[in-house]
């Protein structure tokens, strides 16, 4: 149900950067894995971030973004090439787009809501939130990523997309070139499509039924610097837990769990990072899939998110996401292990 100008920007927003990202790869990551280079992950989230900051100003003119990214990178005499990199795929987009354009526009989302990584400053009574490579390892590795889109207002999400170019239509754990568009609107449900389908073919999300906590299907990152594997095993045992969490990267997890494919996501402090706040743009769409589709999102202390504090949600400590029927065994489960 895409039934607002808002909704419609951006689905369309998420997916055609979804679709130059997977370009980005096909020409760039084969290449750069060979060579431990992370640029193509570089040029991804630039050329994304542009594209979708300049659709936002043509389509919702006066809308605020914060997106991951700044131009200053490129805007350094040691960012040329890149930035000649990232204008030729934005090119592909928007055939007109010059450098100069090309780092206006990633910079309409780079100033809003607070110091620069921090969270200091009054955020903007509503805006959109933009992570225009969410799960980058995975994105280099080949395996899940998405562009993550969110519309925040007074501090609750409004508005969630999701493209995972790498998610099988059905959003089963199971990787597939079709990929993925999903859309959770406040009050409206969760759906998704497939990337490249019928843009009208929504299918309605809803979590798993499954209430057993015996039979919890845990989904979790697969970088270890992002959570804490040993703690995730202890809680699995903590609840009777038997199957091994699966490990999958990016936002791309929220869309499984929302679709009934687990039913409870963990993010837990890494020990190295035990001070790690997490970014409105690592959480906002991905957690109104889930609630949208009838799941439940919490941080592990059992606090909603509280997406009121700038770019980092920092009142919160971690995220626990379950299908709702799950929640409470789940965080009996981490006091049980002190977590
Ligand atoms: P995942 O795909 O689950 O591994 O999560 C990817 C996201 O984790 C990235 O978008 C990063 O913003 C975020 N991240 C980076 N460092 C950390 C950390 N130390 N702890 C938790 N998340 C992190
Ligand atoms: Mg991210």
């Amino acid at each position: 149900m895409v039934n607002t100008p808002e909704a419609q920007f951006a689905v369309d927003a998420v997916r055609e950067a979804g679709q130059l990202v997977r370009r980005v790869q096909a020409e760039m990551v084969t290449d750069a894995l060979v060579k431990g280079d992370k640029s193509p992950v570089t040029v991804g989230d630039f050329a994304a971030q542009a594209v979708v900051a300049k659709r936002l100003a043509d389509a919702l003119p006066g809308a605020v973004l914060i997106g991951e990214e700044n131009a200053a990178e490129l805007r350094a005499a040691s960012g040329a090439e890149t930035l000649a990199q990232v204008t030729r795929f934005v090119q592909s987009v928007f055939p007109d787009a010059t450098p100069e354009a090309v780092c206006d526009w990633i910079d309409q989302g780079a100033e809003n809501g607070g110091a620069e990584n921090g969270d200091a400053g009054e955020p903007p009574g509503a805006f959109w939130t933009l992570d225009p490579i969410d799960g980058t390892k995975g994105f280099l590795r080949g395996d899940q990523y998405a562009v993550a889109l969110a519309y925040l207002r007074g501090g609750a999400v409004e508005i969630g997309v999701l493209c995972c170019p790498e998610l099988a239509g059905g959003v089963t754990p199971a990787k597939g070139d079709d990929g993925s568009v999903v859309l959770a609107v406040r009050g409206g449900g969760a759906q998704v499509q497939a990337m490249d389908g019928e843009p009208n073919d929504w299918t309605q999300l809803s979590v798993s039924a499954v209430s057993d906590a015996s039979q919890t299907r845990m989904l979790r990152s697969v970088e270890k610097g992002h959570t804490n594997m040993d703690a995730i095993g202890q809680v699995a045992q903590a609840m009777g837990v038997t199957a091994d969490p699966v490990g999958m990267d990016s936002q791309a997890k929220y869309a499984v769990l929302a679709a009934g494919g687990g039913e409870m996501l963990l993010r837990l402090l890494s020990p190295d990072r035990p001070d790690y706040r997490e970014k409105i743009w690592d959480q906002a769409a991905g957690s109104i899939v889930i609630e949208e589709a009838g799941g439940r999102v919490t941080d592990l202390d059992g606090k909603p998110l509280d997406f009121s504090h700038g770019r980092t949600l920092a009142n919160n400590r971690g995220v626990l996401a379950t299908n709702g029927h799950l929640h409470q065994a789940a965080l009996a489960g981490l006091r049980a292990i002190g977590a």
